[in-house]
């Protein structure tokens, strides 16, 4: 399976993609993981990222078109993956369906997580991750705390928060999303490939409404 994932920052993408991976065994590919990834280690692409993310707008559309070109050539994508936060205009879209062209590959469902703007900005203003790169576990201080305060359940690590989390960079983040990709619903919608989930709830009940849309066994 192919399946990309659609949604507002904060409407629990990379929560339900990492269940969604490890359940179908399919490597999850989150553009905005690869992105920090890529400004941790001062890469060329990374350094060149940093400033657009910093304030909430699209990093240039070569950087993601090449970074996925790389990532969905390697023989293990070959059994399917999951895509998350690329494409997000439609010029990256037109992109990667010429890659999934030329690689004889096609997306199978495009899922559009579905959730209200107020509750968008608690889930990211209050939102607390994992920085080490093997684990990326992401936790809330109110929905989802870790056991022990400031501190990854699954391996310890100190959790930090997100600089794009902070209030005036989420509100462009938003707006981003809307101008930019939100007609990206229109666009699968008219291929027929949208499936839209209800994200408001637990994120154990939308994970379950999530796998009906799939008709994956539960
Ligand atoms: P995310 O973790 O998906 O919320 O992404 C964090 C930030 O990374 C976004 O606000 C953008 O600055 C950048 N980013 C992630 N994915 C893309 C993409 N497909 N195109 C351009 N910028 C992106």
């Amino acid at each position: 399976m192919q399946i990309l994932f659609l949604g507002a920052p904060g409407a629990g993408k990379g929560t339900q993609c990492k269940r969604l991976a490890e359940k179908l065994a399919l490597p999850h590919l989150s553009s905005g993981d690869m992105l920090r990834e890529a400004v941790r280690q001062g890469t060329k692409a990374g350094v060149e990222a940093k400033s657009f993310m910093d304030k909430g707008m699209l990093v240039p559309d070569d950087v993601l078109i090449k970074m996925f070109k790389e990532f969905l050539s390697k023989p293990e994508m070959d059994k399917g993956f999951i895509l998350d936060g690329f494409p997000r205009n439609l010029a990256q879209a037109e992109s990667l369906s010429t890659l999934l062209t030329e690689l004889s590959k096609a997306l199978t469902v495009v899922i559009n997580l579905q959730t209200s703007d107020d509750l968008l900005v608690e889930r990211i203003t209050g939102r607390r991750v994992c920085p080490n790169k093997e684990c990326n576990a992401v936790y809330h201080v109110k929905f989802a705390p870790p056991a022990k305060e400031g501190v990854c359940d699954k391996c310890q690590t100190e959790l930090s928060h997100r600089s794009d989390d902070k209030p005036e960079v989420v509100k462009q983040r938003l707006a981003t999303y809307a101008e930019q990709t939100e007609p990206l619903i229109k666009y699968y919608g008219d291929q027929g490939l949208v499936k839209t989930v209800d994200g408001e709830g637990e994120p154990e009940a939308v994970f379950e409404s999530l796998i009906k849309a799939l008709k994956v066994p539960a």
